[in-house]
C-alpha cells in the first residue's frame, strides 16, 4: 500500500496517518518530523530548513526531494508506506513520479480555513510548535492554497484522488477515509 495525504496544515493528517499506519502496517514518512528533527539535531539539513520553518514558506524542492528520495530507498520502505506532507509542490510531485514508486491512493482530506486555524491554535497550547502561532499558521495555510492545491487537479487527472471532508470525528473520519480506499468493510 502505497499512500499520500493531502490537505492544509492543521487539518488532521498526521492523526490520520498514524491510524493508516496501525492498520495496515506501513511505515509514515513525515517531511515536517523529518525536518523538525534536524532542526533539533542542529544538523546541516536543519540549519538549511530552519529559516523556511520559521516563516511559513516551504523548504526548496531540491532540498526536499533529496531528502524523501533517500529515504524511499530504505528497507522499510518495501512493505509500503504513507507520504504526509509530501509533495507539496508539482515540482516535487513531478520528482516523485520519477521514481516510478506505484502509488495507490492520493488521500485529500479538506476542512474549511476558520476550522483548520482553530485547530492550530489548540495544537499550539499542547505541543508549542513554533510555526503554529496565528500569523505563521495563515501564511502555511495561504502557502497551502498558492502551493499546494494545484496538487489536488494534479492528482484528480491521475484518478489517484479519493476527497475526504475531515471536519467530523478522528474515527469518523477514518471510516470515511477507508471507503474512500475502497477497505469501507473492513472495521478498525
Ligand atoms: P508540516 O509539519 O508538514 O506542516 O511541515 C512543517 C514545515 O516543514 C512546513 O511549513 C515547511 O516549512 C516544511 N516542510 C514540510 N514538508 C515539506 C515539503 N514537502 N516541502 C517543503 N517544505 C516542507
Amino acid at each position: 500500500m502505497h499512500l499520500i495525504l493531502l490537505g492544509p496544515p492543521g487539518v488532521g493528517k498526521g492523526t490520520q496517518a498514524q491510524k493508516l499506519k496501525e492498520k495496515f502496517g506501513i511505515v509514515q514518512v513525515s517531511t515536517g518530523d523529518m525536518l523538525r528533527d534536524a532542526v533539533a539535531k542542529g544538523s546541516a539539513l536543519g540549519k538549511q530548513a530552519k529559516t523556511f520553518m520559521d516563516r511559513g514558506e516551504l523548504v526548496p524542492d531540491e532540498v526536499i526531494v533529496g531528502v524523501v528520495g533517500e529515504r524511499l530507498e530504505s528497507a522499510d520502505m518495501k512493505r509500503g508506506f504513507i507520504l504526509d506532507g509530501f509533495p507539496r509542490t508539482v515540482g516535487q510531485a513531478e520528482a516523485l513520479k520519477k521514481t516510478n514508486v506505484k502509488i495507490d491512493h492520493v488521500l485529500c482530506f479538506t476542512a474549511p480555513d476558520e476550522l483548520v486555524l482553530d485547530r492550530i491554535s489548540g495544537r499550539q497550547k499542547q505541543e508549542s510548535r513554533q510555526d503554529d502561532d496565528l500569523d505563521t499558521a495563515k501564511k502555511r495555510l495561504g502557502v497551502y492554497h498558492s502551493q499546494t492545491k494545484p496538487l489536488v487537479d494534479y492528482y484528480r487527472q491521475t484518478g489517484l484522488l479519493r476527497e475526504i471532508r475531515a471536519t467530523a470525528a478522528i474515527d469518523e473520519v477514518f471510516q470515511m477515509t477507508l471507503q474512500a480506499m475502497g477497505e469501507g468493510s473492513v472495521q478498525s
